[in-house]
Formats: structure tokens, sequence, C-alpha cells
């Protein structure tokens, strides 16, 4: 039986020789690698959930409510209170974190004899999920400053047509944000060539030095904007993403989605999470301090470090990023290597986190000399 592997089966022929996405987790002592937040839920929030969950538990004899609509309303609450937009439930979606977002849209604007195009180096999820859905992957340009270059993005768009176009603000593994006059030229040449769905991926908007482009949805049912609790509510574990769009768009991704897809233990979970709204968000604000001072040492000990308005900073460069990977790796701190030539990334920890990483690099830099 072991003498089997996938390539013996008859696995679409997309999927040929391919790896599965994932971050190494190793169990070293300071893990900078996924983006995560690294402070525990608050002990009040734990008892919250527990009492969520327990009531949600009596009821599991059920299914759960389909169109999950107190937490999309919660939802609506918090990004009307922190987006500078009114939104109400029927404006918002909700899914097992913004991939399973990301994925139930192309399932619905993209798909087999469609196209979809994002401005690399990006988050490589939107290219693996554009395959697994059997959607063509466009690579679109970057500036050598990581910045999106309009004329060349455009052209890019006027060329390929593409049905879904991805902009991810503040991006990622880059770090940088995307400006708004930038993603609504966009969003204009996106119309101007097919029209096309527009889907800017915010998944770390709230460490941002700026706003949320929540706003530009107004007049615009073609914008869809991805978020995720896995980020700035410190909730990588419970999956949970949404979406904020014209109601139209939330009806057409419901024409995919699996019947009951968020479970009632996750509904409960995540409506626990936005009764705490205010003390997750006071995380964001040291971790947006500690992003800064990272930035700050990082080029003080001589490093290339990427405009950072997420939480976690590019730094460069180096000859060989993997072997600058491993040599910070033996100093027992982790941190990603995303492919991008010279280039490594790492994710805002704890002060103590922080700390060991700029010890390990101080090293670093004085070996390389
Ligand atoms: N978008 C971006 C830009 C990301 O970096 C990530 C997580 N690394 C996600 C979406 C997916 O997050 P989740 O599925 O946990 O919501």
């Amino acid at each position: 039986m072991s003498d089997v592997r996938i390539d013996d089966l008859p696995v679409r022929d997309e999927l040929r020789g391919k790896s599965p996405y994932g971050a190494p987790q190793l169990d070293v002592p300071v893990r900078l690698n996924t983006n995560e937040n690294p402070y525990p839920l608050p002990e009040p929030l734990v008892e919250r959930i527990a009492e969520r969950v327990r009531e949600a538990a009596r009821g599991l004899n059920r299914y759960p409510d389909r169109d999950a609509v107190q937490l999309r309303t919660e939802l609506a609450t918090y990004l009307t209170k922190t987006g500078k937009y009114p939104l109400g439930p029927e404006n918002v979606w909700a899914a097992n974190g913004s991939n399973e977002v990301i994925q139930q849209l192309l399932q619905t604007f993209g798909g087999p004899g469609r196209t979809a195009i994002g401005f690399e180096p990006s988050y490589s999820m939107h290219a693996l999920i554009a395959r697994g859905t059997g959607t063509g992957w466009i690579s679109g340009p970057r500036a050598e400053d990581f910045t999106i270059d309009l004329a060349a993005a455009r052209r890019a768009i006027a060329e390929h047509k593409p049905d879904v176009v991805f902009i991810t603000t503040p991006n990622n593994p880059t770090g940088n944000a995307v400006p708004p006059e930038t993603v609504l030229a966009l969003y204009e040449a996106a119309q101007a060539a097919k029209p096309s769905m527009v889907v800017v991926d915010e998944a770390y908007i709230e460490f941002s030095h700026g706003d949320s482009l929540l706003p530009l949805l107004a007049g615009r049912p073609h914008l869809v904007i991805s978020r995720t609790m896995s980020k700035a509510f410190g909730a990588a574990g419970l999956r949970l993403g949404y979406l904020a769009a014209h109601p139209a768009v939330v009806d057409a991704v419901q024409l995919v989605r699996l019947p009951y897809h968020l479970s009632a233990i996750t509904q409960a979970t995540a409506l626990a999470a936005l009764e705490h709204t205010d003390t997750l968000l006071g995380y964001v604000e040291q971790l947006k301090a500690e992003r800064d001072r990272l930035v700050a040492e990082l080029r003080a000990i001589g490093y290339e470090v990427t405009e950072s308005d997420a939480n976690f900073v590019q730094f460069g460069r180096f000859a060989s990023a993997h072997e600058a990977w491993r040599r910070i790796l033996d100093r027992g701190v982790l941190v990603r290597d995303n492919g991008v030539p010279g280039w490594l990334r790492v994710s805002a920890g704890t002060p103590e986190e922080n700390d060991a990483f700029l010890d390990a690099v101080r090293e670093l830099k004085k070996e390389l000399e």
C-alpha cells in the first residue's frame, strides 16, 4: 500500500507534482513565522466562550443557523464602528477563515474557463485557491520596492481581462499597504476590462496606520472586502473569516457555500470574541508599537526593511534568504522564508520574543560581515 503515491491516483492534472500549502510547525522557543497574535485570549473571554459554547452544546442535535444571522449582525456592527461606513448583516458573509471566504468567492466568480490575477509577491493562497477551484491564475507585477506599479498593473488587467482581481492591503508577505487611490484606479481598470470582481484582502487592516477601504463599497457592487478574526482578534484557531460587500454578492456566495458550513460552536465562539472587541483591539495597539520597534531596530542594525502596516515586517537583504532563515532558526527563533529572493518575514511577537529575534539577527549580521 505504501508504494502508492498521489501521482499514482487519478488526481486532477493541475494537482500533479504539487505540495500542500503550509509553514513548518516546528517546536522552537520563539515562533514568529505565521503572523499570529502572540497573546493568548484573556481569561474573562475564555470564560465567556465556555459559557456560550455550553449553551450551544445543548442544541447540537440540531443543525446550526445556516445563515449565521446573529453573527453577521455583530460583525456588521463591528465594521460599522471601526470602518467609518454603515453596514448591516445583508452586507456581511462569514465562513471558516478568510481562506474559505476566498474559496467561495472564486467558486462563485472564478472557476473553469475563468481567471484571477494577484500582484506578486502576495498571499500565496490566492493562487492556490484559484488552482483548487479550477480558476486560471495570472501573476501580476509589483515594483522593485514591492509597491504596486499602477501603469503595469493596469496594463496586466487590460491585457488578461481577469474575472477576479485580488488586492492585498496591507500586503503579505511584504507588509506595505496599497494607497486607496491605487485600489480605486485598479477597480476602474477592472470594470473597463471585463467587468470583474475586485477582492480587497484586508486580513491585517487593524494593524495599519491608515483606514479600512470599507467606505469604497458605496456604489461599487463589484468590490468585496475580506477580513478575518485570525489576526487582530487573536483567534487564528477559531477559523472565522468574513466579507463585506453589496448584498447581491452575499446572495451570490450562498449559491456555492455548503449548507451549515459554520458550526454552532464556531458561531458561539465568534460571538463571545466580538463581545470582547475592545480588549482584543488593545492588544493590536501593543503589537503595532512592537512592529514599529522591529522596523526601527532592524534598520539600526543595518538591515533593509519594507514599510509595514501589518503585524509583521519584511527584512533583508540576504545573499541566501534560506541560509539566513536556517541560521536564525539555529538560535531558537523561527521566522518565515516566503520565497521572496533576499528577504525574510518576521511576525511581531511579545516584547521578549522580539528581543530574542533582534539578538539573533544582530549576531547574524556580524557573522555575515
Ligand atoms: N489573507 C491574508 C493576506 C493572510 O495573510 C491570511 C493568513 N495568513 C489569510 C488571508 C487567511 O487567514 P484565515 O483563513 O486564518 O482567516
